[in-house]
């Protein structure tokens, strides 16, 4: 190890900042987030460093470096951009034996500035010691990923609720205690913006602990938790940051057909994962999953119930909200990207546009021809209809259109396994999109566009733009 993490209370305590461009801009904004009082030593300022000092944020000394400036300073960077300047400072810094970063310089440093994730008072540092620092802040990035937003008020939280914890539980509970807390459902509820719930559940986790003197250390005295989760449309690089958070500290998986390895490979590993995926027309498959969700909640688990797209888009998340609210059940609900949004940008379909579209309706397929839905509205091309579940009912439909007075030539477009590597896409107009698809042999899941967008080609649309006069003359 070349260089030990350690972490500097810089309070109150004068840093020596010598340079005044944007790098050392970037290194101020660092030791004014850790309330240091910063001394910027340069003939000229960047326009925010420049701004700081106006409102007296920084001291600023408007000269050439000299050691005497290093005063009672507690640490110094050189960020002039001067290699011979910088060599300079770090030899006065050094023979006065206070740690100095040169920006780039490692060599010259005797400390160096990790790439930082702040959810203060939560800190994570990364470092390469200056040998790869791109890889630094590529690894920061995918940590970055994986922490929630809110990490820092969730440590905030528990800090204010350690003493009252030290007084009511014996030393030996402490530790299961917090762990329960820190990682169930108030937990999850402070993430999710709910300190108020989270209150309610950490009294609750409290009183249990006390009554029960010595709670089992795998959690079989907590009730568990539900994540409700979407999924989306199949490509795993398209489920959102709090959907890997939960995934990755999920024990129990419960997901659906649509639900593919890809999505699955990025939850935790050692999380159980239980198919509940229903073919259409198995009856009872619904109340299966919901006597699993109870089950496995009262036995303290955290279950992640993972759906296809959006679980409030055609996909039952409102009646498993329902029971697990009935049962007062904590749950996290997360959006996912819907078919219809993953299957627009997958087509480079926009579902609305100025000139073609200003409304768009989501419409399940499943019933077909027989749903009472209004079908005037869908036939007029300016208004954007996405058909889910669209396939099996896919001849009815067209049908349906066609009799509502929508135009042989109305736009339309079928996209199958969108963002996933079997996808396919298909357009036409309602006379001709069926023959198209079977010819395609393309399968389900799949949604069905309709509307002049479902035409929409910005290539084409690109190409027949007239082109600046200066590219026609280059062209030409
Ligand atoms: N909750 C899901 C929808 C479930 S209903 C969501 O928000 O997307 C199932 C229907 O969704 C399928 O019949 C199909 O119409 C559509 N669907 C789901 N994934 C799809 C995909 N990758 N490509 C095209 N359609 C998809």
């Amino acid at each position: 190890m070349d260089y030990l993490p350690v972490f500097l209370r810089l309070e109150g305590r004068t840093v020596v900042v010598v340079g005044g461009g944007a790098v050392a801009q970037r290194k101020v904004t660092w030791l004014l987030k850790a309330a240091a009082r910063v001394t910027v030593i340069a003939p000229e300022l960047h326009p925010q460093l420049a701004e700081r000092a106006a409102h007296s944020e920084i001291h600023h000394i408007g000269a050439k470096f000299c050691a005497a400036q290093l005063g009672n300073a507690v640490a110094v960077v050189a960020a002039t951009g001067d290699a011979g300047i910088n060599r300079a400072v770090s030899a006065s810094a050094r023979a006065r034996n206070i740690p100095v970063n040169v920006v780039d310089d490692a060599d010259a440093s005797t400390f160096i500035f990790p790439a930082i994730i702040d959810r203060a008072p939560l800190l994570v540092a990364v470092s390469s010691a200056g040998q790869a620092p791109v890889l630094a802040r590529q690894v920061r990035a995918q940590i970055e990923s994986l922490l929630p937003e809110r990490l820092g008020a969730l440590a905030r939280f528990l800090g204010r609720l350690r003493g009252g914890v030290q007084r009511t539980l014996a030393p030996a509970a402490r530790r299961a205690f917090w762990e329960r807390v820190a990682s169930g459902s108030v937990a999850s509820r402070v993430l999710a913006g709910d300190e108020a719930a989270a209150r309610r559940s950490f009294a609750q986790e409290l009183l249990t602990s006390q009554l029960t003197a010595a709670p089992p250390s795998d959690g079989g005295a907590r009730v568990g938790e539900v994540y409700l989760i979407g999924a989306g449309p199949g490509d795993p690089d398209l489920l959102t940051l709090r959907a890997l958070q939960l995934l990755q500290q999920a024990d129990v998986i419960l997901y659906d057909r649509l639900v593919g390895e890809a999505v699955l490979g990025r939850a935790r590993r050692d999380a159980e994962r239980i198919f509940v995926g229903k073919e259409t027309g198995e009856r009872g498959q619904q109340e299966r999953i919901h006597q699993l969700l109870l089950q496995l909640a009262r036995a303290g688990k955290r279950v992640a119930r993972l759906k296809g797209g959006d679980p409030f888009v055609f996909g039952r998340g409102g009646e498993e909200l329902e029971l697990l609210a009935a049962h007062d059940i904590p749950c996290t609900i997360v959006p996912g990207i819907t078919a219809a949004l993953g299957a627009a940008a997958a087509a480079g379909l926009p579902l609305t546009h100025r000139r073609l579209a200003h409304c768009v309706t989501f419409v399940s397929g499943h019933q077909g021809a027989h749903a009472d839905y209004d079908w005037r509205f869908f036939a007029d091309p300016r208004h954007t209809v996405v058909f889910y579940m669209a396939v099996s009912q896919l001849a009815a439909i067209l049908a349906r259109l066609r009799s509502a007075g929508a135009a042989a030539g109305h736009p339309a477009a079928l996209i199958a396994h969108a963002t996933l590597p079997q996808q396919r896409i298909v357009r036409g107009t309602l006379a001709d999109i069926a023959a198209r698809a079977a010819h395609e042999q393309l399968a389900a899941p799949a949604v069905l566009v309709t509307g002049a967008v479902a035409a929409f080609d910005a290539a084409a649309l690109a190409a027949a733009l007239v082109l600046p006069e200066a590219a026609q003359a280059a062209l030409a």
